[in-house]
């Protein structure tokens, strides 16, 4: 059956395996992802194999950027199986270091993309996306990939990793892949799993939320109208504390309310402990 995948921990095993893949002649493809995968992971996995790259995974749960009070410690950890899932879907390598790996004693480097940041999710975890910058510019550093794939179902993330690689002047093309759904519209999140079964009946509301809003702007209405329409879908479920719902421009994150397209509907949401993002683009 299947090729025999490498699953490699160190910086250097990684350096060598993908300095082997050039000699090949192969391009190069980094998934980097929190492990727990699903659908929507394998989905970024399938886009790098399209495209023939040497297929790279990475899995690390970035410790810096959960703040002190969010779900480091309980975030799904599903190695195995998320190396078996690799290996079926494909991949190449899967390198998984250990915090000590990326973070050595003495670490004190951080990438940080101002603006960009401030809004949405930024706005409510402080320092996320300065992790976020920092452990991805040093996979990117690691590997070295012609390209490298994200979903859009982080549009914050999406946005704010391009922008730093503009920056930076990173050589690698940022490929971003479409939001894997359930067939009854949530998005694919790791977090699922953490779903009682009353919440997860009602998680779907949220993609619903937002297509009412999108149908507002599609009927011509302003953003500002599309959110209400967004927390008046919700309120009907009150199991959900929002976060946020917004209106931005899709490419500068900044609040789009009196107009109406291009715009990304953005909201966050808590059922019990667990907590939901979910977009949408009205073009
Ligand atoms: P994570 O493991 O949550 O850090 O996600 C790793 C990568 O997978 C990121 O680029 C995410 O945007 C992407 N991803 C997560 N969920 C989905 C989904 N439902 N559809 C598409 N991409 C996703």
């Amino acid at each position: 059956m299947g090729h025999s995948m490498p699953l490699l921990h160190s910086i250097s095993e990684v350096r060598a395996a993908i300095r082997q893949a050039r000699l090949a002649g192969r391009t190069v493809g980094l998934v980097p992802t929190m492990g727990a995968l699903h659908e929507g992971h394998l989905s970024l996995l399938a886009a790098a194999r399209e495209r023939g790259d040497f297929l790279v995974v990475s899995i690390f749960v970035n410790p810096t950027q959960f703040s002190p009070r969010e779900d480091f410690t309980t975030y799904p950890r599903t190695l195995e199986a998320d190396v078996e899932a690799c290996r079926a879907a494909g991949g190449d390598l899967v390198f998984a270091p250990s915090v000590e790996e990326m973070y050595p004693a003495g670490f004190c480097t951080t990438v940080r993309v101002q603006g960009l940041t401030e809004g949405l999710c930024g706005r409510f975890r402080p320092g996320h996306f300065d992790g976020v910058t920092t452990v991805v510019c040093k996979l990117l550093d690691i590997v070295q990939p012609d390209r490298a794939y994200f979903g859009l179902k982080d549009y914050q993330q999406f946005v704010v990793l391009r922008r730093m690689v503009l920056d930076l002047d990173l050589p690698v093309e940022m490929v971003p892949c479409p939001t894997v759904r359930e067939a009854d519209g949530l998005a694919m999140s790791s977090r699922n799993r953490h779903l009682t079964p009353e919440q997860r009946r009602v998680a779907p509301r949220l993609h619903q939320a937002l297509q009412a809003g999108s149908e507002v702007l599609r009927q011509g209405g302003t953003g500002e109208q599309a959110i209400a329409a967004v927390q008046e879908f919700l309120s009907k479920e009150p199991e959900f504390r929002v976060q946020y719902i917004e209106a931005v421009n899709p490419e500068t994150l900044e609040p789009r309310l009196q107009t109406g397209r291009p715009v990304v509907l953005a909201v966050a949401a808590y059922l019990g402990e667990t907590r939901l993002i979910d977009n949408l683009r009205v073009d």
